[in-house]
């Protein structure tokens, strides 16, 4: 009965406590950032905090390392529907890594920690003129979630699974050693750490490669109108020997769908400007919804505020509340 009421009427709670508490949150996060990174220097103090987490290793270790290791995250921070039951005090390894190590373009590579979200990576990265070459689009996501889970995005048919960008990863394994594993050395451990959810070791550093962008998307909107036409203009798109940067579908019902093509803009390609991410703007989706009765259109987007276009709403989950 109580549940039945708290389902029905979860608006009550969700309006009017969770999205003002996500609000600090989020400040709390965007000072935390620049203050270590702007003020405390934080990639220095990498190599003292990865020596914690194997000083951590090693204790469980001690105590006989009964249970599997797994991370300290809280279960309500993960971006996962999974009830967490398997987190205990002897099992759990505080993993405080939320920063950005470095950037080398002449390598074309960003060197991160685990803990960093992909709208960390998107403001730092932008401004300087480049990008990952796949960005998923919720901002709340981590590197480390997006490779030892999974990760995937509208630009994948070009590159891969979040996974297929790595370059070099760092791992603390079971007996505390801190490896680094590439394509060349420890290969093995390299190719099986993708989906492996933290069972080979506790995720330390990750290199990613990077690539040069613009700072809108051009994006195309083509109404479907059956299953068939939408899966014939998605395989085309995603097919052509020179693909668009972006494709994605929403089907709003069997027999009616929008498919969107996008590239990369400069400043002077604009027309139909459309910042879709301010607060008052409506939700992707509803939006990408309207040109099934307009036929069609054309808009450059500020791409940011593309790569994070499901953010506000999680995809259609929000109009659930
Ligand atoms: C509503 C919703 C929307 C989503 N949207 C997208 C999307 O837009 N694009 C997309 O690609 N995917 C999406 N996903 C899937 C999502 O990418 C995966 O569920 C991802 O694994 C979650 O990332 P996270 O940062 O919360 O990771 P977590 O759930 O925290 O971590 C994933 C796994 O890795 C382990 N782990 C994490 N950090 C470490 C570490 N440092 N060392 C060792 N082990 C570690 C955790 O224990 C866990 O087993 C979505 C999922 C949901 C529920």
């Amino acid at each position: 009965m109580l549940t039945d009421l708290l389902v029905r009427y979860r608006w009550l709670f969700v309006v009017p406590v969770i999205l003002p508490l996500s609000v600090l949150f989020d400040l709390y996060w965007a000072i935390r950032n620049w203050y270590y990174r702007g003020l405390k220097n934080a990639p220095e103090r990498h190599t003292e905090r990865v020596r914690d987490i194997q000083a951590q290793v090693r204790q469980w270790r001690a105590a006989g390392g009964r249970r599997p290791l797994c991370t300290a995250r809280k279960s309500w921070m993960n971006v996962s529907v999974r009830v967490v039951r398997y987190k205990r005090r002897d099992n759990t390894i505080r993993v405080d890594l939320y920063d950005i190590l470095a950037i080398d373009t002449g390598r074309a590579i960003i060197r991160v920690e685990p803990g960093v979200t992909i709208g960390q990576i998107t403001c730092y990265l932008i401004p300087r003129g480049w990008t990952l070459p796949v960005v998923p689009e919720l901002d709340d996501l981590t590197v480390s979630g997006l490779i030892l889970g999974v990760g995937i995005e509208g630009s994948s048919h070009k590159y891969g699974l979040f996974a297929d960008i790595v370059e070099a990863c760092e791992v603390v394994i079971g007996d505390a050693t801190l490896v680094r594993a590439t394509r060349e050395v420890h290969a093995d451990l390299f190719h099986a750490l993708p989906c492996s959810y933290g069972a080979l070791g506790i995720l330390v550093a990750v290199e990613l490669r990077i690539i040069l962008c613009k700072p809108w998307v051009r994006l195309r909107y083509h109404p479907v109108y059956s299953l068939n036409e939408a899966c014939e203009v998605f395989a085309r798109e995603v097919c052509r020997p020179d693909p668009p940067e972006f494709v994605e579908g929403i089907l709003y019902a069997r027999d009616s769908g929008v498919i969107m093509t996008g590239d990369f803009a400069a400043g002077q390609e604009h027309a139909n400007v459309n910042a879709i991410g301010w607060w008052f703007k409506p939700w992707f989706y509803k939006h990408c919804g309207s040109f099934l009765e307009q036929g069609g259109g054309e808009e450059s987007i500020p791409l940011r505020q593309y790569y994070h276009r499901h953010t506000r709403s999680i995809f259609w989950e929000g109009e659930l509340i």
